[in-house]
C-alpha cells in the first residue's frame, strides 16, 4: 500500500478467519477489496510453527470442531491437507488417573451438570455457570478447570446464555500440517496490506476512511473483523464514536488460554508410546490446572494447555514459567523420570499479544446478546465479523469464517441494492445508527 492508500469497494480490516474468508466472498463476486493486516502474517489467532523436529504445532487453533459441518474440512480436501479423523478421548481423561468406577462417576456428574446449564440457559434472567455447580459438589474443580480451557475464563465470569447457544456437533479432528497453516494458504492471493496497523475508522464522510500508519484508504463499505478485547480497548478509533459497539465488545471479553510445547527425547517418547493421542488432566482436585495431549499424531512431544487466571499468570513469566508449571504437573502423571526427557520447544501468551489480547470471546452474565449487538451493520456500510458475531459456534476457526462469509454476502448487498431492498436491510438484523 502507498502513502495514499487506494479506493476500494471494500476494505477487511484484519486477515484472519473471518476477514480471509470475507475477502474471498467478496472478490468472487467482482468487487474492489483490500485487507488490512497489523501483523506480517495471514490467520490472525490461527497460526501455525514450523520445529525442527519434523512436525509443526499450532500456537493458536488446532481442532476442526464439528467436523462434519466445518467449512474447513472441504476447503483443506481441496488444498490437499491431510485430515485426521482420529476422536479425542476428552470424555476419557478420569478413567487413566481413577478408574473405570471414578470415570462412571465423573460421567454422572457432568452430564447433570450440562442439564442443568442447558434448562437455565432458556430460564428469562441469565445468571453465572457457577451457579449451576452442585455446593461443594466433589467434581466442582474439574468443572471450573474445563470452563478455563472451554473459555479462557473461570466458570463465575461465564454467562449460562451465552454457553447454552454454543452448538456442536462433538466431531471434532485435526489438519496434520497445521490448521494455522490451512487458514494461511486459504488465503494466498487475496491482496493484504500487512505490517499495516488501522488506527481510526472515519465513517462521517460519502466514504470510508480506513486510517493506518501508512496512510489511508477510502472503501464503499468496511468489514471489521477485529477481536473484541481491540474494540473494547479502543485500540482502533471509530469517528463518529460507536459507544454501543465499544460496549458490547467489552461484554464479550476474549478469554485467555495458552499453549505450551514439550519435546519427549527418543527414551521418553518410547515410554509414552502407549499413551499417543491421549488426553490428561494435571489434578484433579483444583481449577488451577493445564490439560496435557500426549504424543499427538504419534510425535514425539506434549501439548499442555491452561486457561483462565493460571494462564494469564504463565503467560507473564514465558516459556520458563510454562515449563516448571508443566513438568511439575507431568511428574504428578508419569513419576519424576520423565522431567529428564522433556525440553521445550514453544509456548504462546494470545493475552500479552497487542493484535489479540486474549484467545476466544465468552460472554460475560447477562451479555449473551452483546453478539448480536457486535455483529449489527452501521449505516449499512459498516459490517462487523469475526468468531465473536457467531451465534453457535463463537470462539471458533469455523465460526469465524462463517460469519466472515455472512458479512461479505451483507456488504455485496449493500453495495448493488436491489428494488425493494436496500443495502442496510440485512437478515431483519438491527441496523446502529451511526454515533450510538
Ligand atoms: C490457544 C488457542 C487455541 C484455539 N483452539 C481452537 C480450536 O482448537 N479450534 C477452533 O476452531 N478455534 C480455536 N481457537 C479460536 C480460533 O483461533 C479463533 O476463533 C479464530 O482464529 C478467530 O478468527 P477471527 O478472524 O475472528 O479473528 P483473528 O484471527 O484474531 O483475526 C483478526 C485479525 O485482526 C488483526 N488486527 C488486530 N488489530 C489490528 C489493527 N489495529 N489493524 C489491522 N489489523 C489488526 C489481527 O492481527 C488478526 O489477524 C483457538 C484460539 C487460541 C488462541
Amino acid at each position: 500500500m502507498t502513502e495514499s492508500g487506494g479506493e476500494f469497494d471494500v476494505v477487511i480490516i484484519g486477515a484472519g478467519a473471518a476477514g480471509l474468508s470475507a475477502a474471498k466472498h467478496l472478490a468472487s463476486t467482482g468487487h474492489t477489496i483490500k485487507i488490512v493486516e497489523a501483523r506480517t502474517r495471514a490467520g490472525g489467532r490461527a497460526h501455525t510453527m514450523p520445529t525442527e523436529f519434523g512436525f509443526a504445532v499450532d500456537l493458536g487453533c488446532e481442532w476442526l470442531h464439528s467436523a462434519d459441518i466445518n467449512p474447513w474440512v472441504p476447503i483443506a480436501r481441496q488444498l490437499g491437507f491431510t485430515i485426521d479423523e482420529t476422536l479425542p478421548d476428552w470424555g476419557r481423561r478420569i478413567a487413566w488417573i481413577k478408574g473405570d468406577a471414578a470415570q462412571r462417576e465423573w460421567q454422572t456428574a457432568m452430564e447433570a451438570f450440562y442439564a442443568r446449564l442447558d434448562r437455565a440457559a432458556d430460564a428469562p434472567d441469565d445468571q453465572p455457570a457457577s451457579n449451576l455447580l452442585e455446593p461443594n459438589g466433589k467434581w466442582n474443580a474439574l468443572l471450573g478447570a474445563i470452563s478455563n480451557w472451554a473459555n479462557g475464563a473461570e466458570i463465575d465470569k461465564v454467562s449460562v446464555r451465552d454457553y447454552g447457544r454454543y452448538d456442536p456437533t462433538y466431531v471434532n479432528w485435526r489438519v496434520r500440517e497445521g490448521y494455522g497453516a490451512l487458514i494461511g494458504r486459504y488465503g494466498e492471493g487475496l491482496p493484504v496490506a500487512f505490517d499495516t496497523r488501522v488506527e481510526r475508522i472515519e465513517h462521517d464522510g460519502p466514504d470510508v476512511r480506513v486510517v493506518t500508519d501508512r496512510g489511508t484508504l477510502s472503501a464503499r463499505a468496511v468489514i471489521v473483523t477485529l477481536p473484541t478485547t481491540v474494540i473494547a480497548e479502543e485500540r482502533v478509533k471509530f469517528l463518529p464514536a460507536l459507544p454501543t459497539k465499544v460496549a458490547a465488545a467489552a461484554g464479550l471479553p476474549l478469554g485467555v488460554v495458552n499453549k505450551l510445547f514439550l519435546r519427549l527425547d527418543e527414551t521418553g517418547a518410547r515410554a509414552l508410546a502407549r499413551e499417543t493421542d491421549r488426553h490428561l488432566v494435571g489434578a484433579l482436585d483444583r481449577v488451577k490446572t493445564g490439560s496435557y495431549q500426549i504424543r499427538p499424531h504419534g510425535w514425539p512431544m506434549i501439548a499442555g494447555f491452561y486457561g483462565g487466571t493460571l494462564s494469564v499468570e504463565l503467560e507473564r513469566g514465558g516459556i520458563d514459567a510454562f515449563t516448571a508449571f508443566a513438568i511439575e504437573e507431568l511428574v504428578g502423571l508419569f513419576g519424576s523420570d520423565i522431567k529428564t526427557h522433556l525440553s521445550p520447544i514453544a509456548s504462546s501468551s494470545w493475552g500479552l499479544d497487542p493484535c489479540a489480547r486474549g484467545s476466544y470471546s465468552m460472554a460475560l452474565p447477562g451479555h449473551a446478546d452483546d453478539r448480536m449487538t457486535l455483529t449489527a451493520p452501521v449505516d449499512g456500510r459498516l459490517f462487523f465479523a469475526g468468531e465473536a458475531c457467531s451465534i453457535a459456534h463463537f470462539g471458533t476457526a469455523h465460526g469465524a469464517y462463517l460469519s466472515g462469509e455472512e458479512a461479505a454476502r451483507a456488504a455485496a448487498s449493500a453495495l448493488t441494492p436491489s428494488p425493494g431492498r436496500t443495502g442496510a436491510a440485512w437478515r431483519g438484523a438491527p441496523q446502529i445508527p451511526a454515533g450510538t
